[in-house]
């Protein structure tokens, strides 16, 4: 393929409630969006990072930034694009996986229409819909956590996850389990609130037989969850700590995680993330797939690659309506739980134009 240039769009989608995590509230979600054009055809990328540097250290402007001044022009380079190519012409810049996720996600969904082959299919999809699981954030009060639990219970959501920090861990948990029973395939996500010094209190979560506990501990203490696997009897997964298919080898290897959650944003695309489903597959460790609140675009690569056979535990793949009263594509919907996995060649989906401009807060060209 011939790189003719590449768009990047940044749009702005109100939640249809806040959203709060250990580290902040959301109620507008700010996303960046990538546009690749070759001379036939054109592919999507979502960039997943947040408006702030608060779940990671890249954060939207910074994004549009590293796309603008380093990893877009490095692309021009190779003189017969595909996605094989992209993250060794993005390589001499550390970091920003984000940011190198979003254009090599674009380059591949460009790449797959012009194969007319599915993002599924490509990846070695083995199922074609996934169950789906519903993150649920922190709220004011257990009342209010249980109403929305029931709500998406209701739904048809086949497993739940509470975001959780000090001061609201064991007792959301203990109410849920209370009400629901303990058949509702439940786990629990700090996004890394504790430190080693909290073992014993995360230890208070054991008896509820939860799946996991994901990221307690902060991205870059291996050790400290290695420690903590070792005093707590729920399963540690990891989500922030795994940025590559080696840093997933190392955790696993020193006993920090027995689960990990992949999210190809975070481990530079979905190249990477497949061979971070290979080496978990060949440990024995169970992966899921993790979300960012994203849109359509995002959300149909998440189903494809969740639907490799290595998903074996219930993603943070939720319907378009869990975060959005209207998405930019057709929307995903929950059928018996699950999500189907998209047919089409590439994405499989693409945005419909009045609802993309609807979003839309600014674009910007940058040609070859
Ligand atoms: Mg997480």
């Amino acid at each position: 393929m011939k790189l003719v240039g590449v768009e990047l769009r940044r749009i702005a989608m109100p939640l249809v409630a806040p959203f709060r995590t250990s580290f902040a509230t959301m109620t507008t979600r700010e996303i960046l969006l990538v546009r690749v054009e070759t001379e036939d055809h054109e592919g999507y990328g979502e960039c997943v990072t947040m408006a702030d540097p608060l779940y990671s250290s890249e954060y939207t402007a910074g994004a549009a930034d590293v796309l603008r001044s380093y990893l877009v022009p490095a692309l021009a380079a190779p003189p017969d694009l595909d996605p094989w190519a992209v993250a060794p012409a993005l390589a001499a810049f550390k970091g920003h996986r984000m940011a190198k996720a979003a254009l090599e996600t674009a380059v591949l969904d460009a790449w797959l229409r012009s194969h007319d082959l599915s993002m599924g299919q490509w990846l070695g999809a083995t199922a074609d819909r996934v169950p789906a699981g519903v993150s649920v954030g922190i709220m004011d009060s257990i009342p209010a956590l249980l109403d929305a639990v029931d709500g998406y219970l209701s739904e048809g959501y086949l497993r739940i996850k509470l975001k959780i920090e000090p001061g609201w861990d064991v007792a959301p948990v203990r109410a849920v389990r209370e009400r629901f029973g303990d058949d509702v395939l439940l786990q629990v996500d700090a996004n890394t609130a504790y430190t080693l010094a909290d073992a014993a209190q995360l230890a208070r979560l054991d008896p509820y037989g939860l799946l996991l506990i994901e990221q307690p501990l902060d991205e870059e203490d291996i050790r400290g969850h290695a420690e903590l696997a070792r005093q707590v009897r729920t399963p540690i997964c990891l989500d922030e700590s795994i940025v590559s298919a080696r840093s997933a080898a190392d955790a696993i290897a020193m006993g920090a995680c027995s689960v990990v959650n992949i999210k190809p944003g975070r481990v530079g695309g979905y190249l990477e993330a497949r061979r971070i489903h290979d080496v978990c597959a060949a440990n024995g460790v169970p992966v899921w797939c993790g979300g960012m609140l994203e849109t359509g675009l995002g959300r149909a690569a998440n189903v494809a690659l969740a639907a490799l056979p290595g998903f074996t535990l219930p993603g943070d793949t939720s319907a378009s309506d869990r975060y959005y009263r209207t998405d930019i594509t057709e929307p995903f919907v929950l059928r018996d739980g699950h999500l189907d996995v998209p047919r089409g060649p590439g994405l499989g989906i693409s945005p419909v134009p009045g609802q993309l401009a609807e979003v839309t807060a600014s674009t910007e060209w940058i040609g070859r």
